[in-house]
């Protein structure tokens, strides 16, 4: 934890707060103690003086020396609760606007326009924006991470797919290679891969590129069908129909 932080005397854009001294603040023992501490906390011991609060990724840590008991602990975090849910609620609209509010797709920002249908499933369409529709009944319920998360992939699914597709037919006629079938994976450890028996796979991951960036790989993947390795003529034949490859590629690291 960065020590400079801990110490600072506005706290207003930091997340981390030191609350109290437990031997200076003799004020707060005297305060009724309320039983049921309603704010879910972790704490995080370390051989300090002082204690203090911080929102990590949406969760309530409370660093602290072992000796502090967990009465005083619970007494600071009710009546810090203002400070707190504050910090929680800010924590949760960064990450909604993070995931459904705008959506990055061939290195634009789409704005996202959610709406609410009577039909039974989620569905996207990619056009000029992206909309979500989802069935009415999800209308003044909140849409889980996990659903936000499934939303974005189908997204970059359907993105890669419909680039993808273009790309394979321009350049199979540019090369006369052609794959025996492709597929859109969510793959995170490689943009594509090529198989020994001539399936490549192409990651969704590529729909935040550009579209010359998603036809780089497709390139590239499809060179593969003749080399399968990354030798000078592998290259050469990659910067025959992409003079520009290097340049392209950067963006990809
Ligand atoms: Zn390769």
């Amino acid at each position: 934890m960065p020590r400079n932080v801990l110490n600072m005397k506005s706290s207003k854009d930091s997340n981390t707060r030191k609350i109290a001294n437990e031997k200076e603040d003799k004020k707060l023992t005297k305060m009724p103690y309320e039983n049921s501490c309603k704010i879910q906390y972790r704490i995080e011991q370390a051989k300090i003086k002082n204690i203090y609060i911080k929102i990590k990724d949406g969760e309530v840590v409370v660093r602290c020396s072992p000796k502090v008991q967990k009465k005083y602990i619970e007494e600071i975090l009710n009546k810090k609760s203002e400070w707190i849910n504050k910090k929680l609620k800010e924590y949760n609209k960064e990450k909604q606007s993070e995931n459904l509010e705008k959506i990055q797709i061939l290195g634009n920002e789409y704005n996202v326009k959610i709406l609410y249908k009577d039909i039974k499933k989620v569905d996207v369409s990619v056009e000029d924006e992206v909309e979500i529709s989802f069935p009415q009944y999800f209308e003044n319920r909140e849409i889980s991470q996990k659903l936000k998360n499934n939303i974005k992939d189908a997204i970059y699914k359907k993105v890669t797919f419909e680039e993808t597709k273009i790309a394979m037919e321009k350049y199979t006629k540019l090369t006369g290679f052609a794959p025996k079938q492709w597929r859109i994976r969510k793959i995170n450890t490689a943009w594509g891969s090529c198989s020994s028996n001539k399936n490549i796979t192409i990651s969704s991951n590529l729909a935040k590129f550009d579209r010359q960036t998603i036809e780089y790989v497709v390139l590239h993947e499809l060179t593969h069908l003749k080399y399968m390795n990354h030798s000078k003529q592998f290259w050469q034949m990659v910067e025959n129909y992409m003079p520009n490859y290097k340049e392209i590629r950067k963006q990809l690291k």
